[in-house]
């Protein structure tokens, strides 16, 4: 057996049950194309069940749950996390295809949503209001409810900590669907939570895949808050289905994060960012670092650089650890691939690293600069999703602007020059939900709040400002004479 539990099985209001109709999916192993295991395919009646499990929830022990006592359950829900990491980290190399050193800070990434979440649910609150003689005014901060979460595989225990935990801590009852190629670790993080004793029905797994699971969530008229992270197509559908409810919705969707080179930047710092922020989790990432401008002074050295460190990344099976996995699946190989091809006809790859032995079946792909690619092309708009990064050049600071805020995306940006004036400015203008100066991702960044802007989603998880986005605000005024 692949998990330490049953992996085709749902978890709601308290009970691990077969999904209604006893459908399953294949796990797939994307290191050799292996099934490791069948999976819940739950459909629209066990939404429906997680959906009132998680209302009787808020109704009964978990609605009665204190700010304290949530901010405990959850505190020793992170110590758990922390001391099952061995089995979370390779159940997500496993599943996801990640490298297991990855894998492992996607555990302690999770712990740390957990303790961050732990000590800030009893830090919410309101304010008074001063108001007309007579009245005394003040706000509270509320649970939305039932609040739905549709996540995605490339990470799903990060997303589970901002996006879940975050709800949990401010006292929603969560219903989670993870994706139908990386649920593993969703069903581990229901049973943590089992253990650590979060009263039933506070949060809710159902598998399954989108078109079902997710697409009955995302409808389900008995859910009060929708979070999705993953594509801009699907969040286009989940934003339609949140409107027929009159749903809030926060969406973290897709990104073409541009990293800004200038002559005067140190480049010795920056080049590791430049390369890993393009390739780790091979590429699947919505932040990825992955078009790389810079200035024409530095242009030559940077793409001569990147691509030393492009050839000399190796690649292989999640256990093997070694700087890339596969893509999660062969879907997503091929269609990196296409991109790879795009660039090959077009000329524009400046390194590619070299793929040895490795198990057929596996959803392989070669990390891949290009190079002098022109801001509007194909490989500098859209969102390729594997380990490839794109060199494009630059002559002036309004130039880089341009071409930066040139997408229609806008999730992260990144600016490395020396010039303290050109940071300040460039912090300001640039169209992106976060700006990094003289690093990029900033370590996960637990704290700090994290969206997107255009096509890269609305809402803000992460950081305190998660809290207001999974409460909503209730003002009382009281006449009291
Ligand atoms: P990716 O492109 O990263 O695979 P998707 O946007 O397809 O991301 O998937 C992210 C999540 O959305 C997954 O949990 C998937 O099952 C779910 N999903 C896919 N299609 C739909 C849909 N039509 N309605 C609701 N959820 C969906």
């Amino acid at each position: 057996m692949v998990a330490p539990f049953h992996t085709d099985q749902i978890f709601i209001g308290g009970q691990w049950i077969a999904p209604n109709g006893g459908r399953v999916l294949p796990i797939e192993n994307p290191s050799n194309g292996e099934t490791l295991g069948r999976l819940a395919a739950g459909g629209a009646e066990d939404i429906d069940a997680a959906v009132q499990a998680a209302r009787a929830a808020l109704d009964g022990p978990w609605g009665r749950t204190t700010a304290v006592e949530r901010g405990r359950v959850l505190a020793r829900m992170g110590r758990e996390v922390e001391a099952r990491i061995d089995m979370l980290a390779e159940l997500e190399a496993l599943d996801v295809g990640k490298p297991l050193k990855q894998a492992r800070a996607d555990v302690v990434a999770l712990a740390r949503y957990l303790e961050f979440y732990a000590g800030a649910a009893d830090k919410l609150h309101g304010e008074t209001i001063p108001f007309l003689d007579g009245y005394t005014v003040y706000t509270l901060r509320e649970p939305h409810g039932v609040t739905g979460h549709v996540i995605p595989w490339n990470y799903p225990m990060q997303i589970i900590g901002r996006s879940v935990v975050a709800a949990l801590a401010v006292g929603n009852a969560a219903v989670l669907k993870p994706a139908e190629q990386a649920s593993l670790t969703a069903l581990a993080f229901a049973h943590i939570a089992e253990d650590c004793g979060l009263p039933a029905g506070a949060l809710n797994v159902v598998t399954g895949t989108g078109a079902e699971a997710g697409a009955a969530l995302a409808a389900h008229p008995g859910v009060n808050h929708l979070s999705f992270t993953g594509s801009t197509g699907v969040g286009v559908v989940i934003q339609q289905a949140a409107a027929v409810n009159a749903v809030p919705v926060t969406l973290e969707l897709g990104g073409k994060s541009p990293q800004l080179v200038f002559d005067d930047a140190d480049l010795d710092k920056a080049l590791p960012f430049l390369v890993n922020a393009g390739v780790q989790n091979a590429g699947q990432t919505c932040s990825a670092g992955s078009r790389v401008l810079v200035q024409r002074g530095v242009y030559d050295e940077v793409v001569r650089r990147m691509g030393e460190r492009f050839r000399a990344l190796t690649v292989g099976p999640a256990m093997d650890d070694r700087d890339v996995g596969p893509l999660v699946s062969r879907k997503q190989q091929a269609m990196v691939e296409r991109y790879i091809e795009l660039g090959r006809a077009d000329g524009l790859i400046a390194a590619q690293a070299t793929l040895g032995e490795l198990p057929s079946g596996g959803a392989y792909v070669a990390p891949t600069l290009f190079a002098g690619v022109a801001p509007d092309h194909a490989l500098a708009q859209e969102e390729i999703f594997g380990p490839a990064v794109v060199v494009i050049p630059f002559e002036t600071e309004e130039g880089a602007i341009a071409i930066a805020n040139g997408t229609d995306y806008g999730l992260v940006a990144g600016v490395w020059t020396a010039d303290g004036g050109r940071q300040m400015r460039l912090a300001r203008r640039l169209r992106a939900g976060q700006v990094f100066i003289n690093n990029y991702g900033a370590a996960g960044g637990v704290e700090l709040p994290f969206g997107g802007v255009g096509k890269s989603g609305h809402g803000r998880e992460k950081g305190f400002e998660a809290l207001y986005a999974f409460t909503t605000l209730k003002t009382v005024a009281a006449h009291h004479g």
